[in-house]
């Protein structure tokens, strides 16, 4: 059966607060209940999170029922300014969200260090079971609020993979991404040094200007390829991007086990790159589209997907990722029961 999908254009996106009520989504929220509003409050120099001023209406109306909002996210694996909550808070802090402007606090979600977890069972094909970071699974229910870009491993990344890679702890999003180190085509090299300085894990060095791996320090962030301008990291796209969509679903049916959640995708500053890299230069390559909410995280992003292509005239994600399935996340998750590829856009 087709799910409700809410679709705000962005040159509306000052009546989020009306749209979201007039949605009805966040029905599921009960007084007294503690509910996640999940971000990625963005990394260092990179201008493509959600502006934090959104984040208020959608805490006035989960406070409108007596519960409790927090801000969240969990801890990077590569060593940059998200990697403990220490410095995730300041990164926060300094992206603008802060209590004045979203009216409610940040509790990181996996600790100090990034190791308080919860092994949650899941019996899938990839994962018996996955490791989320403690205070997602304390919460009584989700707001996921997401970027909808596009995403060097998975094609696109919205509200699956906010929910999957977002809310694995660290040793979740390292099992999540570890057999997605990149191969190495040394010939293209030209010793630049680029890559070397953006790979916080120390994995890469230059011996006589060509760069060499240790891939028993790599974790597989993509921080070397999005940083070389040369062509030489690569992946086994077809068996990386499949394994790692396929994970990050399975991460999302255990965050959602037994628990409600709402989504909303923003669809602006639609950039190649995701929001974990410190690249300013990660610019927007279309205009931008709207706010699409709904009770189905499938749906809602399906028909972001859906939205972008149509307003690019294109396909604008197998332009920048033609050898990318990103279907995979989307029909892998309705397999699973998170919801349905099929959707009903209503236009507020
Ligand atoms: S960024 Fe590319 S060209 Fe420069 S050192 Fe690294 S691999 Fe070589
Ligand atoms: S080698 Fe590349 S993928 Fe591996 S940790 Fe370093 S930057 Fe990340």
């Amino acid at each position: 059966m087709p799910s409700k999908v809410y679709f705000l254009p962005w040159n509306r996106c000052n009546e989020l607060y009306n749209y979201l009520k007039a949605s009805r989504i966040f029905g599921h929220i009960k007084a007294r209940n503690f509910i996640a509003i999940k971000v990625h409050f963005g990394e260092e120099n990179n201008k493509g999170h959600i502006d934090p001023k959104y984040v208020l209406p959608v805490v006035e109306i989960i406070r409108e029922k007596t519960a409790y909002p927090f801000l969240t996210d969990a801890s990077t694996i590569y060593v940059g300014k998200r990697a403990d909550a220490y410095h995730h808070q300041i990164i926060a802090h300094k992206h603008g969200f802060t209590i004045d402007v979203c009216g409610c606090p940040i509790i990181i979600a996996d600790g100090l260090r990034g190791d308080v977890q919860v092994q949650v069972e899941v019996n899938l094909k990839h994962f018996k079971t996955v490791a989320i970071a403690q205070e997602i699974c304390s919460a009584d229910g989700f707001i996921f609020m997401s970027h909808f870009k596009g995403h060097e491993l998975t094609g696109f990344g919205g509200a699956l993979k906010n929910i999957g890679m977002g809310c694995g702890s660290k040793a979740g999003k390292y099992a999540m991404h570890h057999s997605c180190k990149p191969t190495l085509d040394q010939k293209h090299c030209i010793g630049c040094d680029n890559c070397v300085k953006h790979c916080y894990q120390k994995a890469l060095t230059l011996i006589e200007k060509k760069v060499v791996m240790d891939k028993k320090k790599c974790v597989g962030c993509g921080q070397c390829i999005v940083n070389c301008a040369f062509k030489v990291f690569g992946l086994k796209w077809n068996e990386d991007s499949v394994g790692v969509q396929e994970k990050i679903v399975e991460y999302a049916a255990g965050v959602l086990k037994d628990k409600k959640g709402s989504y909303v995708n923003f669809l602006n500053h639609i950039s190649k790159y995701c929001d974990c890299f410190s690249v300013p230069k990660n610019n927007p390559l279309m205009e931008d589209v709207g706010i699409v909410a709904g009770a189905d995280p499938v749906a809602v992003d399906q028909a972001s997907y859906d939205l972008i292509n149509k307003a690019y005239g294109k396909n604008f994600f197998k332009e920048i990722y033609p050898q990318i399935n990103p279907i995979v996340q989307l029909q892998y998750a309705q397999d699973l029961g998170l919801g349905s590829r099929e959707y009903t856009l209503v236009n507020y």
